[in-house]
């Protein structure tokens, strides 16, 4: 066979094209699309939560567990297929930074625990996200903030209803102004909590009683609905059982005044279940989610008749945006400093219920 010099031209166009091609392919393949998560702390909504919803991410997969109790290791190995070079206990932890496999640390222990293992998670290299309140203190968020910049590394807070469909249809609606400007929300998150001798009503270990654990999601609402930060709160306490409630906050009920003149009246509680609602009310309309904060079977209400969306697990939502943020390197919608804005305005809560006073909220 004799070559000329077209087909000579021709057949090395195709070879180079091919070989771009195939070089692209292996590009793609080796592009990372999924990120590795550690769970830290196998506890109830580690359980029950947040392993499950990891089996339907897209973007982040369950690759590593922190433990202290060594009977859970093989239970959770065994069930989602974990190997055993990804197995910390809070002792070795600080291990992980020679590990390639794991890239983010999930934290999901008792809130007192959460600034130690999110610090030490960043001294390792990892990505956080930390479970909601942040810390016990603004102090500790700030830390934690540090931390993460420090290393160069993300962080973000388990605030899983900023990815729930309804939640942002309301904050959508509320801030085109379709009902007018707004004039006041009402929100509320209680329930009534069990056994006496668990961590959520120790002081060293949970910050705060119901406001830091359930309030927080009606302080949440008010910010994420307005856009605003709270420029003051007058808050007060109820304590039916002093006993139970000893260490932490039992009933609080508090308003809070936004920058536009917004008027936000909450109450929380870890006495009674039933309050896990919203309402907004602007000049021409209203609307609202009840209940608004569980895990599934949101319900909304507006002037224009009922909010439905989708039910979604709000927790994959929350783990594959924070995964796509790291693939992406772009900042969470709730990273470390959203969750210091909760503790700043918790903090001016309980310093009002101490004082009796008005009590402005302090800058981030
Ligand atoms: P949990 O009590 O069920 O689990 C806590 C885990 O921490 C357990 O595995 C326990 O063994 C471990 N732990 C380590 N040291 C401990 C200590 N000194 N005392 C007690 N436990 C210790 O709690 P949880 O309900 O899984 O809550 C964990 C975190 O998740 C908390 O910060 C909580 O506020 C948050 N949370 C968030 C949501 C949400 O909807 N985003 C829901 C529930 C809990």
């Amino acid at each position: 066979m004799t070559l000329s010099r077209r087909t000579m031209i021709g057949s090395t166009a195709a070879l180079t094209a091919s070989t771009l091609l195939t070089q692209a392919k292996t590009h793609a393949a080796d592009e990372k699309t999924t990120v590795n998560f550690a769970l830290v702390g196998l506890g109830s909504l580690s359980t029950n939560q947040i392993a499950p919803a990891l089996q339907k991410t897209k973007h982040a997969k369950l690759a590593g567990i922190v433990t202290g109790t060594p009977e859970k290791e093989k239970i959770w190995a065994d069930k989602y297929s974990i190997k055993s070079e990804n197995i910390y206990n809070y002792e070795n932890f600080d291990k992980i930074a020679a590990n390639k496999d794991i890239d983010v640390v999930y934290i999901v222990l008792p809130n007192g625990m959460h600034k130690e293992f999110t610090v030490r998670g960043a001294n390792a290299g990892k990505h956080v996200l930390c479970e909601k309140p942040m810390a016990n203190s603004s102090e500790d968020c700030r830390a934690m903030i540090e931390a993460c910049k420090k290393n160069d590394r993300k962080l973000a807070v388990g605030y899983r209803c900023q990815f729930e469909p309804h939640h942002l249809y309301c904050r959508d609606t509320v801030q085109s102004g379709k009902y007018g400007p707004l004039h006041a929300i009402e929100a509320g998150f209680g329930f009534k909590i069990g056994d006496p001798n668990q961590w959520r009503l120790k002081a060293d270990l949970a910050g705060g009683g119901a406001l830091m654990d359930v309030g927080i999601y009606a302080l949440q609402a008010c910010r994420f609905l307005t856009g605003e930060e709270p420029v003051a709160v007058t808050a007060q306490e109820t304590k039916m059982d002093p006993k139970k409630f000893a260490e932490v906050d039992e009933t609080i009920t508090w308003t809070m005044t936004m920058p536009s003149g917004v008027n936000c009246y909450c109450s929380t509680s870890y006495a009674f279940n039933g309050i896990n609602r919203f309402n907004a009310y602007g000049e021409s309309g209203w609307l609202g989610l009840d209940p608004a904060y569980s895990y599934k079977g949101i319900k909304g209400q507006s002037k224009d008749g009922p909010i439905q969306f989708d039910q979604i697990d709000q927790f994959a939502a929350e783990m594959d945006a924070f995964a796509q943020c790291i693939l992406e390197d772009r900042q969470s919608k709730v990273p470390g400093e959203e969750g210091l804005r909760d503790l700043l305005a918790i903090e001016a809560i309980y310093a009002s219920i101490k004082t009796g006073q008005r009590t402005k909220v302090q800058e981030a």
